[in-house]
């Protein structure tokens, strides 16, 4: 810069874009002295202007200091060269030998092939990458982190100069896919069940700023703190206004973002952004980019949802410093299906609950933020839906099918005929499952199982009540861990213990100690990247190498039980020493308890989840030591068939009901049935009514699963004859094959058992 690197360059170097920009004229002219005007600033022999072009290309706009023939006829593609790398990761890149860089490729067109360095950052706007601005010098330059920020400031403003169509137009700047009017069908996962019909609302129009460079500083920082000022306390009116129904998680998401409202760390970076020479909203913006820029590189859940409010965030102050309108005075179509790319929890408080039907989002996950408020308004949501933002249009007739995951756009007549039928025979299968709710899952012969949920949510509890299920089999203690602000200390844990224990009134829950680690982290504890999670360092693993942490769990489960059964159950239990030692913990902290004078529970049961292989034999020893099992078919079958549950490649490859599977539970059954041991299931298996099939077979009496899947297996159960199935299964359990399900779903088709 003109007075060496800082914030004053910056500033200055704004000042003078916004003359330029200011003084009108065709936007190329415009676009001609910019990059002459950074150039010179930024101290450069090169600077240069890509544009996105349809077709994912990347095409030189303007340039000083490479060859002129050279404008819109180099053309990069994305991913290609520095450049197209620079677009398709949407961050900055800084070499000082750019020519060794395995990316580089050369461009005899250009005369590039004299320059060394090169820094380039993306232009962004709404998220999406729609150009690259580069400077290049001649000599091995290291450029510093300002600078990188100053280009990006600058990025920032030229992309209000490309929004407006004017260089490349609207439409090709709208990615689409050609058929736009045509009916489409778009997978996703299911984040919250349910079908819905309405019409597509686009979350967040992209609001237009005006005004990027600022006259006074001073005046944009005040305008920046009135504005979070004015957006705390409307939060905080929103968020008090305590109309969702029930108690639960979703108050401590919410409470959480609150919080996130007053984090010190992203106030500073938009003040320093102000500080630079935008104004408040540019700032704002700014950081807003870099946010989104890390959300595409980062894996974690947990840390996306973080990032997801903190884009939440941004968008709401954008509006009170335009004074633009909320989502909620938006007037909504009578039925309305918001659609976002990712959206924050507040967000989808604003809109009117009353015409609110569906959520379709193209990212997140099943504890994003806004997924667990909106189970706690009981609409359907469809996550991860790719390319949505650039197939769905604002006013698209939409229907989610939450059952199979999938979002129908602009849907033909027959979907919309088979959609109201569904609807129909939902409402059929609704009553038909409220008339057997209080009647025992037992088969026509007098067969019982004992049906529970899997539970992680406080607001999963009432479920009990809504399916009338036996108890919670499963209460993933691991989820509020994950959805909270910092870890949790033994008395907040003891809150949330002893109220998922009142809840269940006098059903039993078996508490799940903590099972942290493969993909689920947590944000406020640090740990190396591993190279096999879901083998590494996980569960018990950690537990006992961090025996404290274990003790406190251990002890708010006490605490919470006082005079209770307590039925506590370790997870990834590998070999019979874990399980030994996980007991001796227990004991020190009752003794501890006791020592104290605390309540202790009326009883203490310990079982362990047979999810490691290695499990299988060792279990006559195990179960002297335990009073119940529990196989967590998920991780057994991961391990066994040595296929990752979260890679949709191979984790659909091998089924539930192959041979190996099959005879891992039925030795689980044998052994634990000769001990006399209490033993079931708590997989996705176990909700499967066809695997379930398999399991009554085998011995298991014990299921647990999602609540959704309660009452269905409950009719399930009920239709079944279990001797006579016994029977066919005697026949076809060894034969050969991949698996038992056709066979089984022949026996369930012919004898008409509801799936
Ligand atoms: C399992 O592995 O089957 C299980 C129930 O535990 P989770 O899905 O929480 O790993
Ligand atoms: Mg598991």
């Amino acid at each position: 810069m003109t007075d060496g690197t800082g914030l004053s360059g910056a500033r200055m170097l704004l000042k003078r874009l916004r003359n330029v920009m200011a003084r009108g004229g065709a936007a190329q002219l415009r676009l001609d002295q910019t990059v002459k005007l950074i150039a010179g600033e930024m101290v450069a022999e090169v600077c240069s202007i890509y544009l996105l072009r349809a077709g994912e290309v990347l095409e030189l706009f303007a340039t000083e200091g490479l060859k002129k023939e050279a404008v819109h006829k180099t053309r990069l593609r994305v991913g290609e060269g520095l450049v197209g790398d620079i677009a398709s990761h949407a961050r900055p890149l800084a070499l000082a030998d750019a020519q060794h860089h395995p990316q580089f490729a050369y461009r005899p067109e250009t005369g590039e092939e004299v320059y060394q360095s090169l820094m380039g950052v993306p232009i962004l706007r709404a998220g999406r990458v729609i150009g690259v601005l580069v400077i290049q010098n001649r000599t091995r330059r290291q450029y510093s982190e300002e600078e990188i920020e100053t280009l990006e400031t600058v990025a920032m403003v030229l992309a209000e100069l490309v929004a407006s169509g004017e260089l490349v137009s609207q439409e090709e700047l709208r990615p689409g896919d050609g058929i736009a009017l045509l009916p489409l069908r778009l997978d996703g996962v299911t984040l919250c069940p349910g079908l819905a019909r309405g019409i597509a609302v686009l979350h967040q129009p992209t609001l237009q700023l005006q005004n990027l460079v600022a006259e006074d500083p001073g005046r944009e920082a005040e305008r920046l703190n009135d504005a979070l000022a004015e957006m705390q306390s409307s939060i905080d009116t929103l968020l008090s206004a305590g109309d969702i129904a029930g108690h639960g998680e979703h108050f401590d998401v919410l409470e959480t973002y609150r919080l996130f409202a007053q984090d010190q760390g992203w106030r500073n970076r938009m003040m320093e952004a102000v500080q630079s020479g935008l104004t408040a909203e540019a700032a704002v913006q700014k950081v807003q980019n870099d946010t989104r820029a890390r959300m595409r590189e980062v894996t974690d859940a947990y840390l996306r949802e973080r990032l997801a409010d903190l884009d939440d965030l941004a968008n709401r102050l954008l509006r009170h410093l335009l004074g633009a309108a909320v989502p909620s005075t938006r007037r909504l179509p009578e039925e309305a299906i918001v659609v976002a790319r990712t959206m924050g929890p507040a967000d989808l408080l604003d809109y009117d609950r009353t015409r609110l039907k569906g959520l379709v989002l193209e990212e997140g996950s099943q504890n994003a933020h806004v997924a667990i408020v909106a189970r706690a308004l009981d609409i359907p949501v469809l996550g991860r839906c790719q390319e949505l933002m650039q197939k769905v249009g604002d006013g698209d007739p939409l229907v989610i099918d939450g059952d199979n995951a999938t979002l129908f756009i602009r849907p033909s007549e027959d979907i919309l005929q088979t959609f109201a039928e569904s609807m129909r025979q939902r409402v059929m299968k609704r009553e038909a499952y409220a008339a057997i709710r209080d009647l025992p899952a037992v088969t026509r012969d007098g067969i019982k199982v004992d049906l529970h949920i899997n539970a992680g949510l406080l607001m999963d509890v009432p479920q009990l009540a809504a399916t009338g299920a036996a108890g919670i089999g499963l209460y993933r203690t691991e989820i509020p861990f994950m959805i909270s602000h910092d870890y949790p200390d033994v008395t907040r844990q003891t809150e949330i213990y002893r109220k998922v224990l009142d809840g269940a009134g006098d059903l039993p829950v078996i508490f799940r100690t903590l099972d942290i680690g493969s993909d689920k982290v947590l944000p406020y504890w640090n740990r190396d990247p591993e190279e096999n999670p879901a083998m590494g360092w996980r569960a018990i693993r950690i537990a006992l190498d961090r025996p404290a942490m274990l003790r406190q769990q251990l002890r708010a489960m006490m605490n919470a039980a006082a005079g209770r059964t307590l039925s506590i159950m370790f997870p990834m239990v590998t070999e019979v020493a874990e399980l030994e030692a996980c007991r001796r913990l227990l004991d020190l902290e009752l003794q501890r308890q006791a020592r104290r004078g605390v309540p202790l529970p009326g009883a203490v049961r310990v079982g362990a989840m047979v999810e490691v292989p290695a499990l299988l034999w060792q279990l006559p020893e195990l179960l002297q030591r335990v009073d119940f099992l529990s196989v967590g078919s998920n991780d057994l079958q991961q391990f066994l068939f040595a296929a990752d549950r979260d890679n949709p490649a191979a984790a659909g490859r091998y089924d539930t009901l192959a041979p190996a599977m099959l005879r891992a539970l039925a030795e689980v059954a044998r052994v634990a049935g000769e001990a006399g041991k209490p033993f079931g299931l708590c997989g996705e298996m176990a909700g499967d009514p066809i695997a379930a099939m398999a399991l009554l077979c085998l011995g298991y009496r014990a299921l647990s699963m999602a609540p959704p899947r309660v009452l269905p297996m409950r009719a399930a159960i009920r239709s079944l004859d279990f001797n006579a199935l016994l029977g066919y299964w005697q026949n076809v359990w060894h034969l050969d094959g991949p698996s038992l399900r056709s066979a089984l779903l022949d026996y369930a088709l012919d004898h008409k058992i509801p799936l």
